[in-house]
């Protein structure tokens, strides 16, 4: 018995029946004597829908508006979910991020929650109502809507989790637990049973998108109890089936390599004939820094002659258009700089807290995708992850091969 944050993404409630079994598993999470808040997505699909409605209208958009439109997919959700417990007897109400409220900071399309304070939502738990809460949304101190970027309920659920001091956050997915390697692209990835926050955090970092990057972070901050699971199975959060993200300490046997990551949603950018003089790096990534333009991995090339250089680096793809309007802006300052840029690339990282103790870990990776005739064009590395960016048409073979080459196929 105690107080339990329920979490269902997209899949899980993406029609009305499917709605209806988010309700049965709560009802019997209630039955086991648990109280619950619930966090919702938006129905799958909706949240592209809104995204498309809005660069319908312009490339560029307003990020207020934007965060306006597509907060909009969560209320719905919530409030179905709420109907559905109260057609069960179960005392139910749905919470927008501003009437919890969820504050956040005001930087739109991505905020970072700052504080959950909400006596009556603590109140309405203890009674032993459900509260149905909208994820992905929340509110700044001016009273303006924000998201927290794509993915984002998983955040949302984990700050309610440390916000309740719940025992427990579930994670209800479309997949059984966190796996090896995306199971929809390598069919011999195998379900972890744990997995260290540490570990999780790299994973989600580098495109795993099975979790929210920032819930992860926070999860491992406010030492909430996280597991990853499947909506379409019998097993309740309470039996345990799924992923349990832990310390470090709790695993006894450590693979070497954990996971293998690919992301498709990075963009390459070189800037060529750059002055190679003290200052230049931080007049490119200083605008792009107040653009809240994430760059990624990076390479500076040596040149020749000490005059000019090549800088290479990622962003988002999505955030390529900004991206290359910000630079457009600095290459008055520039003379002499093209600009290049490429979408057509992923990003492939293994992850392993083995990494620490063993040496040639990142050398067989090299050598697995030198093998298959895969061009490496930046790495980037950290002390349990190696990162490599490809052509984005290697992407299944890259992750399939260092996959059976670490070992990490299932048997049969
Ligand atoms: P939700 O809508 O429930 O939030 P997401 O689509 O955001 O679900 O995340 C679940 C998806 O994450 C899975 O369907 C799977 O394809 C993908 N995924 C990527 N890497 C992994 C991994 N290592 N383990 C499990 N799932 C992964
Ligand atoms: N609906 C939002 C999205 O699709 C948030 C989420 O599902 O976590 O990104
Ligand atoms: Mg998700």
């Amino acid at each position: 018995m105690g107080v339990l944050v329920l979490k269902f993404g997209g899949t899980s409630v993406a029609t009305v029946p499917a709605i209806e079994n988010v309700a049965n598993k709560v009802a019997a999470e209630i039955k086991n004597g648990h109280k619950i808040a619930v966090v919702v997505s938006a129905m799958a699909g909706v949240t592209n829908q809104l995204v498309s409605y809005c660069s319908e209208i312009n490339q560029i958009f307003n990020p207020q508006e934007y965060d306006t439109v597509v907060a909009a997919g969560e209320q719905i959700t919530s409030g179905l979910l709420a109907l559905a417990l109260q057609k069960r007897g179960i005392g139910a109400r749905s919470w927008l991020g501003w009437q919890v409220p969820i504050v956040t900071n005001d930087v739109h399309g991505k905020a970072r929650i700052r504080s959950i304070d909400s006596p009556a939502l603590k109140t309405s738990v203890m009674k032993g109502d459900v509260a149905v809460i909208a994820g992905f949304q929340g509110v700044t101190p001016e009273g303006r809507l924000t998201t927290l970027g794509r993915g984002g309920s998983d955040t949302s659920a984990v700050a309610v989790a440390a916000a309740l001091r719940a025992d427990r956050c579930d994670i209800y997915t479309d997949v059984q637990g966190v796996y090896t390697a995306d199971p929809r692209i390598v069919n011999r990835a195998r379900k972890l049973n744990k997995i260290s926050y540490e570990e999780m955090l790299e994973m989600a970092s580098v495109g795993a998108k099975v979790l929210q990057t920032r819930s992860v972070e926070l999860a491992m901050k406010e030492k909430v109890p996280l597991q990853v699971l499947s909506s379409f199975e019998e097993a309740l959060g309470s039996d345990l089936p799924g992923t349990l993200v832990v310390d470090e300490g709790d695993i006894v046997e450590q693979e070497v390599v954990s996971g293998v990551t690919h992301s498709r949603d990075e963009a390459k950018v070189t800037l060529r004939s750059l002055p190679d003089v003290p200052g230049v790096a931080a007049r490119v990534f200083g605008p792009l820094a107040d653009a809240s333009i994430n760059v990624d991995m990076i390479v500076q090339n040596l040149s020749p002659d000490s005059k000019k250089t090549d800088l290479t680096f990622t962003v988002p793809r999505a955030d390529l258009p900004r991206t290359l309007e910000v630079l457009k802006a600095i290459s008055k300052d520039l003379p002499g700089t093209q600009i290049e840029s490429s979408a057509d690339v992923a990003k492939i990282s293994i992850i392993g807290i083995g990494m620490r103790s063993y040496v040639g870990v990142a050398q067989k990776m090299f050598k697995t995708l030198a093998e298959k005739g895969i061009n490496i064009q930046v790495i980037t590395t950290s002390e349990i992850k190696v990162s490599v960016l490809i052509s984005e048409e290697y992407t299944e073979l890259a992750v399939r091969s260092l996959h059976t080459a670490y070992g990490l196929d299932h048997e049969s």
